[in-house]
């Protein structure tokens, strides 16, 4: 049996086609997806026909052996010069760099290794646009973390009181993921009460909850290197009726954006169809609806004006996330994240999604 990365290397392969003769990758998370290595220092060599290569270091050898048995291991320090040097002895001429994840000084350091004799070509993100379409595992691993962030939210919900602190919550959701399983948070999670909701990336401060405060909580479990993303508001005590208004509205908003979401529709119409109805009731956008998720919290393809026009297609995961803010009062976000299906989509959070009296 071809194991996932053997697949995911060939499909690189085919994406690089003859212009060059082999692929540097030096960008960890792209070497993750490939290799299955989760080290911080590593590097891969991607030839067409040819064992692809993992250089890494001392520290890491017996893990990688573990993690990425099917790729030859390669110990070094410098990993990327070490693997232009491994090129250049097995007659690479051209050899792509990913061009956005190679700073100047690295640039420097793989010319030194390259010398006269190959040449480095700057190359367009190549790995980014296989991961937008997940395969199996990666659809467990996804579902899993949301799982544990629905579970994190039920036993939080329960323990919120007047006097507890934001960052006393973001922790007791970091400590609830943890202790189902999770390897860490997706993000350090976004906790805000009262007028501190309208902030819609707010940072966990020492302000108290009190009653009547809407308690807006962004955040996510990390589980086998894939991130959920969830977003509820909730209130302490009676929500007021400006309260309850506000959140149906955004609740309506992102049920019909789920709805409307699956193979072949748009980002950007899907997208620009949310803020039609934001901007429609006379409410402010501050942020695009969505975005995909996997291996990076933020990754392709973004709900945004900006994407591009090409059509979502099955087994891409992408959160679902309007949100309204009144400055100084209060504000909602409510964020699931969703895979496209061959008809729709599956909703991996499934915390409910109406209005939380607590
Ligand atoms: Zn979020
Ligand atoms: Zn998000």
């Amino acid at each position: 049996m071809t194991s996932p990365h053997t697949a995911r290397r060939s499909r690189l392969v085919a994406a690089f086609g003859q212009t060059v003769d082999a692929l540097l990758v030096t960008r960890l998370v792209n070497v993750r997806y490939l290799s299955g290595f989760t080290g911080s220092n590593g590097a891969l060599l991607v030839i067409p026909d040819e064992e692809a290569v993992l250089a890494t270091d001392g520290r890491y050898l017996t893990q990688a052996a573990v993690e990425a048995p099917d790729v030859r291991r390669h110990e070094a320090r410098a990993v990327g010069a070490a693997l232009v040097d491994l090129a250049k002895q097995n007659g690479t001429r051209r050899l792509g760099v990913e061009a956005a994840a190679v700073t100047v000084a690295e640039l420097d350091r793989l010319r030194g290794a390259a010398g006269d004799e190959v040449e480095l070509v700057p190359m367009s993100p190549l790995v980014e646009p296989l991961r937008v379409v997940k395969d199996s595992g990666e659809l467990a691993a996804l579902r899993a973390a949301c799982a544990i962030t629905d579970a994190a939210f039920e036993e939080i919900v329960a323990s919120l009181r007047a006097g507890v602190t934001e960052r006393d919550v973001a922790w007791d959701l970091q400590a609830a993921m943890r202790r189902r399983g999770a390897s860490g948070a997706s993000f350090d999670p976004i906790v805000a009460f009262g007028p501190n909701s309208a902030v819609p990336h707010h940072q966990p401060s020492d302000r108290t909850l009190a009653a009547g405060d809407l308690i807006k909580m962004d955040f996510g479990a990390l589980y086998d290197g894939y991130h959920a993303d969830m977003t509820r508001t909730v209130v302490l005590g009676r929500a007021a009726a400006w309260q309850a208004d506000l959140h149906s509205f955004v609740a309506r908003v992102q049920a019909d954006s789920v709805s409307a979401c699956g193979p072949g529709v748009v980002p950007a119409e899907l997208n620009r169809q949310a803020h039609d109805a934001i901007e429609g009731a006379g409410y402010r956008v501050d942020h695009g609806l969505g975005h995909g998720v996997g291996l990076e919290i933020h990754e392709d393809p973004f709900l945004t004006a900006g994407s591009g026009a090409g059509g979502l297609v099955s087994d891409v995961a992408v959160t679902i996330e309007p949100g309204v803010y009144l400055p100084d009062r209060g504000g909602v976000r409510i964020e699931d994240t969703v895979v496209v299906t061959d008809s729709g989509v599956e909703v991996l959070t499934m915390t409910p999604r109406e209005l939380l009296e607590v």
